[in-house]
């Protein structure tokens, strides 16, 4: 029989009944995990161990959850981070998103939740790398696109960095390309209707990649608005 290649989940949560939980939840369903209540030790686990994905709790001994978080993406591990969160927590939200956190989860939730977001998140690593990751850059003359290391080179400018969510969006579009995308499905496949997003998030998102990636973001030539319909990365 073939050793079935397990997925590595590296948990980070200094309340022990919780850590008792989803230790015991997720090692029923398959999952190799590892645990630190110390978010001073969380670093060197990863480095250890390699995740495929993290949970991470925000306040911790040690180090705190977003220092955790703007510390591995700095090492450049791209792998899923959900953030475990206490209620009325919202602000927090917002900054880890900006550190890269990928996902929240509010405590006290149900195990049938956070294991549908774990298994939604690494499923959607996986397309990742074996389809949209393939792609490493994008030219839409003149800006060149750089996806591996998230910026934008426009002509005579200093390099442009992109958000993470941004590169999502690209990568989402180019195996798309010159077919029409909608709102809806963008919220779906690259924002997964997480937090309170709507498909005002969309187009605030589009115009302000519209600024680095077009010369006329008033006028855009590649990642054009069809009305009624949505958008649309047009190339050649
Ligand atoms: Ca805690």
């Amino acid at each position: 029989m073939s050793k079935e290649q397990k997925k590595t989940i590296i948990i980070v949560e200094d309340e022990p009944s919780l850590v008792f939980t989803l230790k015991d939840t997720l090692e029923n369903e398959g999952f190799e995990v590892h645990i630190t209540e110390d978010g001073e030790q969380a670093v060197d686990l990863v480095k250890d161990t390699d995740p495929d994905l993290m949970l991470l709790d925000l306040m911790l001994p040690g180090k705190s959850g977003y220092e955790v978080c703007k510390e591995v993406r700095g090492l450049d591990y791209n792998f899923p981070i959900i953030i475990l969160t206490a209620r009325d927590q919202e602000i927090d939200k917002v900054t880890g998103l900006n550190i890269g956190a990928d996902d929240y989860i509010t405590k006290p939730f149900g195990v049938k939740e956070l294991l549908a977001r774990i298994n939604a998140r690494l499923r959607r690593a996986n397309t990742y790398s074996s389809k949209e990751e393939m792609a490493d850059s994008l030219t839409l003359d003149p800006v060149e696109i750089n996806l591996n290391e998230s910026y934008v080179k426009r002509p005579d400018q200093d390099p442009i960095p992109l958000t993470t969510r941004e590169v999502e969006l690209i990568r989402y579009l180019i195996p798309r390309r010159n077919v029409p995308v909608s709102r809806d499905e963008l919220l779906e496949k690259v924002w997964r209707y997480e937090f309170s997003t709507n498909t005002r998030t969309v187009d605030v998102h589009i115009s302000k990649l519209r600024a680095k990636i077009e010369m006329h973001p008033d006028d855009p030539k590649y990642l054009v608005t069809l009305h009624g319909v949505g958008y649309m990365l047009k190339t050649g």
